[in-house]
């Protein structure tokens, strides 16, 4: 059995950045993802045809100048190189059919009477509904706004804390505003991995974890088993809370308080003279089967364009690509490629800072276990690895 320093389960950004700093600090790490691929939500299959290639994003597309944890990460990793633009192009809401400005969707008298709430009303305490009504009116919320809101984390958020939503950070000057990566932010997660120092095994998933001699045992689904000093968990709530039922189960049970939505993406990848519509970064289209379709018309090429639908969970897959042939004006042959993935994101509600909180205090007493993921300060990548961040300065004092 190999004997670790610390044992990384899920091989998201959250679990990669904490991996990451542990092994900077040359501890040995093993890092378990069940997929075949390490990057969980940053996902950017990749597709050949006739010489071509092309990507496109499934997952997360966009990052920040405020990213500043995770541009350390990169440029660690040497890839600061690889940084692109992404192209100016517009979000836009479709419309009884006819894709439009979101300007469109919005009533300026009611935007101009609302807006200057903005300088009067803190996010704290607030719901994204009761804060952002207030600030764009509640017609404009109800009608356009909101549904904004619901493509983020692809679920309703209405009930989302309105602090946890967009989150204002420190920038750097010397980076692009927002930027992706050549090849997608997919590359990021492989660059992490590739690093010295964190041995990855992919394609089985933990399924137990317990402590034995002090020290803790994960036995994964191809029946290996993989012993550490230290565990940590970088899973979704639900998976998180399932492994720690051995291993603490106050931890466990205050996992299962948080709930979690499911988003079935799907991409398609389209040979550019075979769609029509103009370039696009995203598509929201209010009360559709679709939270939003994010389009690769960010990055430019000469042959393709790919666009991703996150769909609402529990569509038959014919009712999905009856919308997307639907949404792109072409029949389903002119789809040359499709590739699917099932995102879980957290459910976020009004306390969750208590919540965390509280989880912190647990973790506190426990034998060098932590936790990490999307569900601690936010759902942005950026939070994610600073959450990552916390939890490995929290082991290193312990050592
Ligand atoms: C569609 C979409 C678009 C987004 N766009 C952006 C964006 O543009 N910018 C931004 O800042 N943020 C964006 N986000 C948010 C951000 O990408 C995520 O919050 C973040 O990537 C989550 O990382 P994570 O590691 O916490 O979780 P995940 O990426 O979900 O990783 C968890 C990993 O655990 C693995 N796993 C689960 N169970 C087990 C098990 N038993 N054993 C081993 N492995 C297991 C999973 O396979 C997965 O790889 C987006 C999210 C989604 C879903």
């Amino acid at each position: 059995m190999a004997q670790q320093d610390v044992v990384v389960i899920g091989g998201g950004i959250s679990g990669l950045s904490l991996a990451f700093y542990c092994s900077q600090a040359g501890m040995k790490t093993t890092l378990i993802e069940k997929n075949k691929t390490v990057g969980g939500s940053f996902a950017s299959p990749h597709y050949s045809s006739d010489g071509d290639s092309f990507w496109l994003e499934l997952g997360a597309h966009t990052c920040y100048s405020s990213y500043q944890n995770l541009l350390g990460i990169v440029e660690a990793c040497g890839i600061a190189d690889t940084i692109i633009p992404r192209a100016k192009v517009p979000f836009s809401l479709l419309l009884n059919g006819e894709v439009q400005s979101i300007m469109k969707g919005l009533n300026i008298l009611e935007l101009l009477r609302s807006a200057p709430n903005l300088f009067f009303m803190k996010k704290e305490n607030q719901t994204v509904r009761s804060y952002y009504s207030k600030i764009v009116g509640e017609n404009n919320y109800r009608n356009t706004v909101s549904h904004f809101f619901n493509a983020v984390p692809s679920q309703l958020t209405d009930d989302f804390p309105a602090d946890m939503m967009f989150k204002s950070r420190p920038k750097r000057k010397d980076v692009l505003k927002n930027y992706t990566f050549k090849g997608g932010l997919q590359s990021v997660a492989n660059a992490i991995a590739a690093r010295n120092g964190i041995e990855v095994h992919t394609g089985s998933a933990a399924e137990s974890a317990m402590m034995s001699g002090g020290r803790y045992i994960v036995r994964t689904a191809d029946g290996q088993e993989h012993s550490a000093g230290a565990l940590v968990l970088a899973l979704p709530s639900a998976a998180a809370a399932r492994l720690l039922q051995n291993v603490n189960q106050a931890v466990a049970h205050h996992l299962t308080q948080l709930k979690s939505a499911d988003v079935d993406s799907i991409g398609v990848v389209v040979r550019k003279e075979n769609v029509s519509l103009k370039p696009v970064a995203a598509i929201i289209s209010p009360n559709d089967t679709f939270f939003s379709m994010v389009s690769r018309d960010t990055v430019k090429d000469d042959n393709f364009r790919g666009f991703a639908f996150h769909f609402r969970p529990g569509l038959d897959d014919n009712a999905k690509f009856k919308r997307i042939s639907e949404v792109l004006g072409i029949g389903l042959p002119k789809i040359e490629h499709t590739v699917t993935k099932l995102n879980v994101v957290p459910s976020l509600r009004l306390g969750h800072r208590e919540w965390a909180r509280k989880a912190d205090d647990l973790l506190i007493g426990t034998k060098n276990l932590y936790l990490t993921g999307n569900y601690f300060g936010g759902m942005a990548i950026e939070d994610c690895v600073a959450r990552s961040h916390d939890e490995f300065d929290r082991m290193a004092a312990k050592r």
